[in-house]
């Protein structure tokens, strides 16, 4: 085993703090990754809170993780020492059930290996994630990071950026296609520049004025002030497709009223309650409320691709790891510019 220093929370709603974790000397088909930075996601905030519910403890949070192998099993056939790779939000699953064959590991029937707050295949030992020196993941479960996007930037795509692509990339987002998103945080401002680069015309939804600005220069054409009581009127039918980010209680109802008919909202946002919803906005307009989950590990490969081939990463604000606790507290108010990213030589 291999001594590795990382964060952790002790128990729910506790701040993190530096905790020692074992990683497996990697395997046949292992590779072990020196982890450069690694993204903070809402998702780990709401998981080291036991927000979901069933979270484990300790927790070692981060599931945007970017760095170069430094050690690899007899077996790896994709990857060599010092290649920069990433790893997202599951690290392995049972490869056998029609998601896993379809290269939809995340919907995995068997349940997918979350890389952290999760089991491995054996269903006992605790994953750990990126908040840390280093991690040993099976090869089929790393993705290969373009050489022009600089690692830090490139450590949110690894859920971010996959989290926005693939539901973009389902629903047929094109050229021309109206799309709004709505709140402007990590997910958010991922999905602006993936749907802008796809050639959409974009709208970012907020709940202020204060980050119109930024909306535009991401890529937006338009942005709404959603407390102005004059919006939802003003842009009723106007939408081909909405990715809703928020992960607080909003009016499904009104957001979907601003679908054109047959248009679809997307909820990638996870609130901890269940939300309320006046099917009207649905029957009067043919339109679909659906759900995405990241995506896989092949999608995944495709979006840091596009991401390499149109030239961009996240927006970012790097922390060294002893500002993480902070971090949470300005995200939880919105606070971030666009994506907090984890230099982890901090840690070391
Ligand atoms: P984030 O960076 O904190 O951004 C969330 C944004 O939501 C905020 O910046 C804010 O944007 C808006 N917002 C916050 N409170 C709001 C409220 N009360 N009403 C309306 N808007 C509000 O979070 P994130 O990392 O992007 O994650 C967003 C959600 O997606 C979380 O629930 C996370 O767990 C979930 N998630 C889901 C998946 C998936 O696979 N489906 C993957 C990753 C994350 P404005 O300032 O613009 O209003
Ligand atoms: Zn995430
Ligand atoms: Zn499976």
């Amino acid at each position: 085993m291999i001594a590795t220093k990382s964060y952790a929370a002790p128990k729910a709603k506790a701040p993190l703090g530096p905790f020692t974790i074992q990683r497996r000397e990697p395997g046949e088909h292992d590779v072990l990754i020196d982890i450069a930075y690694c993204g903070v996601c809402h998702s780990d905030i709401h998981q080291a809170r036991d927000e979901w519910g069933g979270s484990v403890f300790p927790m070692v949070p981060g599931h945007e993780i970017v760095g170069h192998v430094s050690k690899i099993g007899s077996g790896v056939k994709k990857f060599k020492v010092g290649d920069a790779v990433g790893v997202g939000c599951f690290v392995d699953s049972c490869r056998e059930c029609p998601s896993c064959k379809e290269g939809l590991e995340q919907y995995c029937e068997k349940g997918m290996s979350a890389t952290y707050n999760g089991f491995e295949k054996d269903g006992k030992t605790p994953t750990y994630g990126g908040y840390s020196a280093q991690v040993t993941v099976d090869e089929n479960y790393v993705l290969r990071i373009p050489s022009n996007i600089p690692l830090d930037k490139a450590a949110p795509l690894l859920c971010a950026g996959i989290t926005t692509y693939s539901p973009l990339h389902h629903w047929k987002v094109k050229a021309g296609d109206k799309v709004a998103v709505v709140g402007l945080g990590g997910l958010g401002h991922m999905g602006v520049k993936i749907a802008a680069a796809m050639g959409a015309e974009v709208t970012v939804i907020s709940t202020s004025d204060k980050k119109k600005d930024d909306a535009l220069k991401l890529g937006a054409k338009h942005f709404i002030n959603s407390k102005d009581p004059a919006a939802f009127p003003a842009h009723q039918r106007e939408f081909d497709f909405i990715l809703n980010t928020v992960a607080a209680g909003i009016d499904l109802g009104a957001y979907l009223m601003l679908l054109k008919r047959d248009g679809s909202m997307v909820q990638v946002g996870a609130p901890d309650k269940p939300l309320a919803l006046n099917v009207f906005a649905l029957i009067l307009g043919r339109r679909s409320l659906g759900g995405s989950l990241i995506g896989g590990i092949k999608e995944t490969q495709e979006m840091l691709d596009f991401c390499g081939q149109k030239g961009f990463g996240a927006d970012i604000e790097v922390i060294p790891i002893d500002k993480i606790n902070e971090a949470y507290e300005r995200m939880i108010k919105g606070d971030v510019h666009y994506r907090f990213v984890i230099d982890i030589k901090s840690l070391k």
